[in-house]
């Protein structure tokens, strides 16, 4: 009884939005030029009408962008706005796909930011889905820090200017001692030295944590890829330059999750170059390239 009332209202729902969505649907014809990466609609995932921790309303869905009106009952996020299971994980992808790493409301006007667990829960999120959007996750607040750093003294979180000098400004703390203050983006000291210098500053101990990772990782020892020796064990992606460690396992090939481009780890040339003179699982022609001594800066097209 209670489960086909569920469906009917469901249907209703949809058949009453159907008029209210038509004059949006042009207009978001018009505003949505770029494809929102999303979950096909025969795989529209629905909520338990009876889920006594779901607070259902009768709106219509705030993030359905695309007016694919989804089928599932409107449920109330917490800062008001209604979604729907697939309306809100097609949002949150596409958050992820531009590199936020948080997840904020796409409701008109609202800025609130949920967490994962409300996410999780309320976009019914798959355990596959799951798994990409908390390794997505991961990746987007990596790079984040790498792009972004807070002053030592004020906190004011800044970007560096000129990627070639690690001195960095911060006119926060240079107008309130009314003297340039200037501080290491690598030791998040004050800055001690001569400038500018992309290596270290003075400050004892500064150092590129990532490029005494390079020199000093351990050699790997692949599980099935055969006659490769002294190959090191993490390596910097050749294009955008995120340290990447191979697993051991399966071929010596390797997708950078940032730049998306499949490299040899071991020769460092792209994976199909590589592949035109040597196997995945065979040594490469020109061997095994030396431990890396500088980081590839990404130029983006
Ligand atoms: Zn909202
Ligand atoms: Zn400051
Ligand atoms: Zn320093
Ligand atoms: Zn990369
Ligand atoms: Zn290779």
């Amino acid at each position: 009884m209670f489960t086909s009332l569920g469906v009917i209202s469901c249907y209703a729902h949809n058949s009453v939005r159907r008029f209210l969505v038509a004059s949006r649907a042009r207009m978001a014809g018009l505003l949505h030029s770029v494809t929102l990466p999303r979950v096909p609609t025969k795989h529209e995932k629905c909520y338990d009408p009876h889920d006594p921790t779901v607070k259902f309303v009768d709106k219509e869905d705030d993030l359905d962008f695309l007016c694919e009106d989804f089928k599932s009952r409107r449920a109330q996020m917490s800062c008001g706005h209604a979604v729907t299971p697939t309306s809100l994980t097609n949002w949150c992808r596409k958050l992820l796909e531009q590199g936020e790493s948080r997840f904020v409301c796409g409701g008109s006007g609202c800025s609130a930011e949920w967490t994962f667990s409300e996410v999780w829960k309320m976009a019914l999120l798959t355990p596959q889905e799951t798994e990409h959007f908390r390794n997505k996750l991961a990746v987007n607040a990596a790079l984040q820090t790498l792009i972004t750093k807070s002053c030592p003294v004020c906190r004011s979180t800044l970007m560096r200017e000129n990627g070639s000098d690690l001195n960095v400004l911060c006119k926060v703390c240079t107008a309130v001692k009314g003297r340039p203050f200037e501080f290491c983006w690598q030791c998040l000291r004050e800055w001690k030295g001569p400038r500018p210098r992309k290596d270290r500053c003075e400050n004892d101990g500064c150092c590129n944590q990532s490029l005494k990772t390079l020199k000093t990782c351990p050699d790997i020892s692949f599980d099935s890829v055969e006659g490769v020796n002294g190959c090191p064990s993490v390596r910097a992606c050749p294009t955008c330059g995120l340290l990447l460690e191979h697993n051991k396992r399966h071929c010596k090939s390797l997708v950078c999750p940032r730049c998306k481009v499949k490299f040899c780890f071991v020769c460092l040339k792209i994976f199909t170059k590589c592949m035109k003179t040597s196997g995945p699982y065979a040594a490469c022609s020109s061997g095994v390239a030396p431990r890396q001594t500088s980081i590839p800066v990404w130029k983006k097209k």
